[in-house]
């Protein structure tokens, strides 16, 4: 029961991050909701959550790749939900190329959102949270935090960062009640999985269900997709305090991925 709680997911307008925010919702969580899209169905989403969990559910379109978009979402959510208890970085993009080739803004851009954000958004959390010695920030992370593959050099180096990031904060909370973890999940099937499944059938001549079963789970041994749901309900877990020791933790839920 995680009643009262205010807490931000960012990009969570789709994919894993709308899971979460659903799931913290109905769990008892005031939730800011964070990402692009159509304004009518970010609402529609929003009220949605509203009517169905009875918690605030407010909207902020700022786009974390800009410090002075996040600094102003901070303020937004003080004023409408008051005292921050929990961040849920999730907000994250890809881009699949070869080093060589790799376009250096979208270099910029992923260290920017998948990387730099977390820091921001934690950082600007952590002095309240030390003060009212409580405090949770759950980093969605990925298989790619812990492990590499070719041709996602901007993601695998991100990933890799918040896993050291994560780490950090955990010691620098520790002692003040806050718990810093990462999950890593394997694939899920969301919109920027399934953009990386349709142009790999495109650049392999395959068939979708080729291209799901020999590459995308080629390294994920349970030959599953993780699940949206999977996700929010570690989410929520982690959020609790059911777990007191658990700080500074690589959650894998990426199916033997890294057991390889
Ligand atoms: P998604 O594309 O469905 O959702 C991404 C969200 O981030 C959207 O709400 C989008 O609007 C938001 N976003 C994009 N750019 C933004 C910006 N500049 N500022 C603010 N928000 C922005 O993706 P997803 O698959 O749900 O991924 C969510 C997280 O999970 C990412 O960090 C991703 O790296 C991680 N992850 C995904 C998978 C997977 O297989 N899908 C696996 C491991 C980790």
């Amino acid at each position: 029961n995680l009643t009262g709680l205010n807490v931000l997911v960012t990009g969570s307008t789709s994919g894993i991050g709308q899971g979460i925010a659903t799931g913290l919702a109905l769990a008892g969580c005031n939730v800011m909701i964070n990402g692009m899209g159509t304004p009518s169905k970010i609402e529609a989403f929003r009220a949605n959550l509203e009517a169905s969990s009875n918690r605030k559910i407010i909207y902020s379109d700022a786009d974390l790749t800009k410090l002075t978009e996040i600094e102003k979402m901070f303020s937004h959510f003080e004023k409408s939900l008051g005292e921050i208890h929990g961040i849920v970085n999730n907000a994250g993009i890809q881009h699949v190329a070869p080093i060589e080739e790799f376009p250096t803004d979208m270099w910029d851009r992923i260290i920017a959102l998948n990387l730099n954000s977390v820091f921001h958004t934690s950082r600007l959390a952590f002095k309240q949270m030390k003060q009212r010695k409580w405090g949770r920030i759950i980093n969605i992370s990925s298989a790619h935090g812990l492990t590499a593959s070719p041709f996602k050099s901007a993601y695998v180096t991100a990933k890799h960062g918040v896993m050291g990031f994560t780490k950090t904060a955990a010691l620098e909370g520790a002692e003040f009640g806050i718990r810093v973890n990462a999950i890593c999940p394997g694939y899920v099937r969301t919109p920027l999985v399934e953009n990386q499944i349709n142009d790999t059938a495109k650049a392999l001549n395959l068939p979708i269900d080729q291209v799901i079963e020999t590459v995308m789970l080629e390294r994920q041994p349970t030959k599953k997709f993780t699940t949206i749901e999977e996700i929010a309900r570690m989410t929520c877990f982690l959020m609790s305090d059911a777990a007191p020791s658990i700080t500074g933790a690589d959650i894998k839920m990426e199916g033997g991925w890294t057991a390889l």
